[in-house]
């Protein structure tokens, strides 16, 4: 993609493309403000250079005496800057016209245009963040829900960069203290030593298992809870979908079999990002298109993070509903019991053993809605957020690196109690660390950095 040329100035329209009341052109490098001298006038005798780092001040952008823009200008002065670079950030008027001239005029006077990411990643390659907050970077531009949010600032603040590091930390120290024995073999570890450095390893296995621990919850926070309404025709599917989306959206009509094929809805639970599927339901398929999409509806059970299974409370339980119980035997459900503004007539107490979980609600009236939303919750947080340690991993390129090491250190521990050789040991907590840096960007290879940073918008 690009070569990383700190010598470089780079430059790029920072804020989304469109028009907007304001558009930013922002400039990082060792001439970003010999560049801003040259293009910005304004009545003072100072010219950017002589401007304070974190000052803010009016004028023009002017290119061979002719006005570009009416303009703010402000100067963030090396290292105290988004990139550690001297930066200077150009408050234009929000249109495309003036805010490519200015960039066109910044990138004549010696500036290069920058690729997406840049910025961020020269924040990282100058060590201001590493690899873990640079990535959270985007993540919070990503973010569509609080909680998603809320995770991802976490992680920019190193929340879980210090997580890491105190793993890495106590590995270290272990490793430092069998360079004796690494030194001379034909001694190998003592007892209380071994004993000592398996607590270390326990310990150290059991917090890389916290950290995977929260990463399916963080996941969903991400991308949102996969999420498959199934039940038998008529028992209210569409109308459940829409009382949780407040709109109508799929067609609810009192003919069985409506809902022919499955509709996707993203919708915002409390934060939660929710992308939930009514599916045709599990019935007998009258026509090669159903078939299908039995098929289908059954596909969609098998990888979604949760159930909502519905029953249908004027009813009483048939063969069809036993059915639909078995296809949802091992998932993660929660059954809802539905028009419970009939007469009763479903055996709730079965249901209730069936499932740990059980709502009930009339979708036609939205009534109960809000106790469907407090199992979502209880699904994605499991409690487990109310500790504040508790620290969520939600990158796949962080799990997967958190699971080898996981994998090293309990090597490492089958070693240390089948008494090998501590170069064995040492090695497997060399691997370990190599793992953990991977997360923090301390090893890295430079096609890993490219795809990362690939995926960010340009000026950021
Ligand atoms: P689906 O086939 O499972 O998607 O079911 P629909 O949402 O299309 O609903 C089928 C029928 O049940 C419609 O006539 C709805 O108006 C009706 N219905 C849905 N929810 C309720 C409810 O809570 N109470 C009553 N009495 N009828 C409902």
């Amino acid at each position: 993609m690009f070569k990383d040329n700190l010598e470089d100035t780079i430059c790029a329209i920072s804020t989304a493309q469109g028009e907007g009341g304001i558009g930013i052109v922002r400039v990082s490098g060792r001439r970003a403000l010999a560049i801003a001298d040259k293009i910005f006038s304004h009545p003072g005798k100072e010219k950017p250079s002589g401007f304070k780092s974190y000052s803010m001040h009016y004028g023009k952008i002017v290119n061979n005496g002719k006005i570009i823009d009416e303009v703010i200008l402000s100067v963030m002065r090396k290292p105290k800057s988004y990139t550690r670079e001297d930066v200077v950030e150009i408050n234009c008027h929000g249109g495309a016209l003036p805010l490519r001239q200015v960039l066109e005029l910044a990138l004549e006077s010696g500036a290069r245009m920058a690729c997406p990411g840049e910025f961020t990643k020269r924040a990282f390659l100058n060590g201001r963040i590493d690899l873990a907050q640079a990535e959270a970077v985007i993540d919070i531009i990503r973010a569509k829900t609080d909680s998603a949010l809320k995770v991802s600032l976490e992680q920019l603040s190193g929340g879980l960069s210090k997580e890491i590091n105190k793993i890495r930390k106590n590995l270290v120290d272990v490793l430092v203290g069998m360079d004796a024995a690494i030194d001379f073999p034909e001694e190998a570890i003592e007892q209380k030593d071994r004993q000592k450095i398996l607590t270390v390893l326990d310990e150290t296995a059991k917090n890389l298992n916290r950290l995977l621990d929260g990463s399916s919850s963080a996941r969903m926070l991400r991308e949102g809870i996969h999420t498959v309404i199934c039940g038998l025709p008529n028992v209210g599917k569409s109308s459940l979908l829409n009382a949780l989306l407040k709109k109508e959206r799929s067609i609810v009509t009192s003919v069985p079999g409506t809902t022919r094929d499955a509709i996707e809805e993203s919708l915002d639970i409390r934060g939660i990002p929710v992308k939930i599927v009514d599916t045709a339901g599990i019935l007998k398929p009258r026509d090669l298109i159903e078939k299908k999409a039995v098929l289908r509806s059954r596909e969609r059970i098998k990888q979604a993070d949760l159930i909502i299974i519905m029953f249908d409370s004027g009813r009483r339980l048939c063969a069809g509903d036993f059915k639909l119980i078995k296809e949802v035997k091992n998932k993660k459900t929660i059954a809802v019991i539905n028009k419970i503004d009939l007469k009763p007539r479903i055996e709730k107490e079965k249901i209730s053993k069936l499932f740990s979980e059980v709502v009930e609600v009339c979708a036609k009236k939205s009534k109960g809605i809000g106790l469907l939303e407090n199992a979502f919750l209880d699904f994605v947080y499991k409690g487990k957020l109310k500790s504040p340690e508790f620290m969520l991993v939600s990158n796949l390129r962080h799990i997967r690196a958190l699971k080898d090491a996981k994998k090293m250190i309990d090597q490492a521990k089958s070693a240390l109690t089948e008494k090998l050789p501590p170069e064995f040991i040492a090695q497997d907590l060399k691997d370990a660390c190599v793992h953990l840096d991977v997360i923090l960007g301390r090893s890295f290879p430079e096609e890993i950095l490219e795809r990362i940073f690939a995926d960010f918008c340009i000026g950021k």
